[in-house]
């Protein structure tokens, strides 16, 4: 086997080592049939029972009951960007967005390509999204108020959710889906592209109540309709069966590993802590996040100049830690700590932080 780095990459992101061992292990036979999971028909037995399994796990794991269907939908989480407003829209009334970042600021977009009737009701742009606003009114007529749980190039994220009284939740969760518990009783709609924190690219995973499905236009192109997936568990056409497979692999781990979301929380936690513990201790480090709005997934920070960064990322990579390039929007330096990212490879990165600053501060 070549070797394996520490892979602090914002997505595609690492995958637990044990859920690519499994696939590995079956890649040529998958249980029986002769072949691999991407060979066989998606109308078989195997691939039933591999997207049943998906789903039921994905209703354990956050407590979702009856209520609400969990769909796999291709085009990843961008797609859903234009399918939430084309969906879920209500005619004469609002639709709420807060943005916090460069993925709201897309999503808002997409829905006011629509002429939809878009009202950014908090924005923290002011402060080049280094926080998550506390001011905001939603409008008790909005057919819905949508967020992103964590903002992946800002590194910032709601440690609790806006409150919106009756008015649906629409939460893109891409990088912290499956991160945490959380009560899932005022979302509406939940999404997730896979490649963050649950699978490979290409997919997101979208979990939604079953009465928002009453607001789906009959006339809508039959692809871009949450019926039409929910119809069929998500096989009106060919789905990405591979990444469906890889995402059900990951949420077992998650169960039989892990244990479960709250254990996966408190690693989450002990891990981000043990990293903004040390930045916060440094003076040639500095966090770019307001300290009440920081991400437990996406850690980012600067050095005292340009120069220094690029060093830093590239020595980091010379030691076997990968990824730790900010965003190309935003320059300086992100270690993403997805649910795969162990405590080993933070307590490497720390070690690798304090070495480096000892020569170059
Ligand atoms: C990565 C990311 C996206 C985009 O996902 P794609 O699957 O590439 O469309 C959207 N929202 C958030 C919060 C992300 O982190």
């Amino acid at each position: 086997m070549g070797k394996r780095i520490f892979n602090f990459n914002a997505g595609p992101a690492a995958l637990p080592l044990p859920v690519l061992e499994e696939i590995q292990e079956e890649l040529l036979d998958f249980k029986g049939s002769g072949m691999s999971i991407m060979e066989v028909s998606h109308r078989s037995k195997w691939f039933d029972d591999v997207i049943n399994e998906a789903v039921e796990r994905t209703k354990r794991l956050l407590n979702l009951g009856d209520r609400y269907h969990v769909l796999f939908i291709q085009g990843g989480a961008s797609l859903q960007f234009c399918m939430i407003p084309m969906n879920l829209a209500i005619q004469g009334h609002p639709l709420d967005y807060i943005n916090t970042g460069t993925w709201s600021t897309k999503a808002i977009k997409e829905a006011k390509i629509q002429g939809k009737d878009v009202r950014v009701i908090a924005s923290s742009e002011d402060k080049n999204f280094s926080y998550i606003p506390k001011d905001y009114k939603v409008d008790g007529d909005a057919a819905y108020l949508h967020f992103t749980s964590n903002n992946t190039i800002k590194g910032t994220q709601w440690a609790e959710f806006p409150k919106s009284g009756n008015v649906p939740l629409i939460s893109d969760m891409s990088s912290d889906f499956m991160s945490r518990p959380f009560d899932v009783s005022p979302f509406g709609l939940i999404y997730a592209g896979a490649q963050k924190n649950i699978g490979p690219s290409g997919t997101a995973l979208v979990i939604v109540r079953k009465d928002m499905l009453e607001r789906v236009p009959k006339e809508l192109p039959t692809m871009l309709k949450y019926t039409t997936f929910s119809e069929d568990n998500s096989m009106f056409n060919t789905p990405s069966c591979f990444a469906i497979y890889t995402i059900n692999l990951v949420l077992k781990w998650l169960e039989d590993k892990i244990g479960g979301l709250e254990e996966m929380e408190r690693i989450n936690k002990e891990k981000a802590s043990t990293l903004y513990d040390f930045i916060d201790h440094s003076s040639f480090y500095k966090g770019t996040a307001e300290k009440d709005s920081r991400s437990l997934m996406n850690v980012t920070f600067r050095l005292p100049n340009e120069d220094l960064e690029k060093k830093f990322i590239a020595d980091a990579l010379k030691t076997d830690l990968g990824g730790l390039k900010g965003h190309r929007s935003v320059g300086g330096c992100r270690s993403s700590i997805y649910n795969a990212t162990g405590m080993d490879a933070i307590r490497a990165l720390v070690a690798f932080m304090a070495e480096f600053e000892k020569k170059a501060g």
